[in-house]
């Protein structure tokens, strides 16, 4: 499904709920607003109205969707279940060897894998490239997770490290905190992904924390994406109004802010 999410060109969501909708289990201080929690509320968009939390419902894995990727001419770049995080612990590990088999059989298309849970990403990946004889995951999968303040930086970013790929980026969004020095990270991340939260009731992101991130980027030469400033960005203290709703609007960014690198010009 083509996507408004800026570092993506389309969304797969091959794991729904059974009866319409879809699960996922709330795991950290980013998810507090959670934007697939919210659209399964609403029956309009084909939710469930189940709460991200408690026991997930019947689940199904959309095979027929995962074999069509090996038959995609155009290449794109697709985020790879963006409603639910395909690394849970209640997501059988056959259905994640499943997805990393149909994009193995895909080279062209790059697919973008990101997850709160990098420690199971990191078990899941080396049990499949082992079965596989691999030593590396192909250069079409991407992955990455998400940090939100400097606890699941710690936390998140040792896992991630550990997995044998081409291409491992972070997805700094929402970001909740100045994330302070990250230098020592940045030889092992290929792409940083940073933006405030979106949506009703979002948290603050201060411009500063964002230019933090993009300056120590450039310092080390790592491709840096301004998605977006968020609902709620504070520049200087103050509000900073913009007319993009989530403030993703590069033009209204601040000029050296206007940052949006991929790496090899994917
Ligand atoms: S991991 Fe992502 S999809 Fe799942 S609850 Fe958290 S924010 Fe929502």
């Amino acid at each position: 499904m083509p996507t408004n999410i800026e570092w993506a060109d389309l969304t797969d969501n091959i794991i729904r709920a059974k009866g319409g909708g879809w699960w996922c289990q709330k795991i950290s201080e980013g998810c507090k607003n959670c934007y697939s929690e919210k659209l399964n509320q609403n029956s309009f968009f084909g939710g469930n109205k189940q709460p991200y939390s408690g026991q997930p419902p019947e689940l199904v894995l959309d095979t027929e969707a995962i074999r069509k990727w090996g038959f995609q001419r155009k290449p794109k770049k697709h985020f790879v279940s963006s409603m639910t995080d395909v690394f849970g612990e209640w997501i059988p590990r056959s259905w994640q060897h499943e997805m990393l088999d149909g994009m193995f059989v895909a080279p062209k298309q790059i697919f973008q894998i990101l997850t709160k849970r990098p420690e199971v990403m990191l078990s899941s990946i080396n049990e499949w490239l082992s079965n596989h004889g691999l030593e590396e995951l192909p250069s079409n999968i991407w992955v990455g997770t998400s940090i939100e303040n400097r606890r699941t930086l710690e936390e998140r970013s040792q896992f991630l490290t550990k997995i044998p790929a081409l291409i491992r980026f972070w997805s700094v969004e929402p970001l909740l905190e100045d994330l302070g020095d990250i230098t020592q990270y940045l030889n092992d991340v290929q792409l940083v992904i940073v933006g405030g939260e979106s949506g009703p009731n979002s948290r603050p992101c201060h411009i500063e924390w964002i230019n933090s991130i993009v300056q120590q980027c450039q310092s080390a030469k790592t491709p840096v994406f301004v998605k977006q400033l968020g609902a709620n960005a504070i520049f200087g203290g103050q509000r900073f109004k913009t007319r993009h709703k989530k403030g993703g609007d590069i033009e209204e960014f601040p000029e050296y802010l206007q940052v949006r690198q991929f790496p090899f010009d994917a």
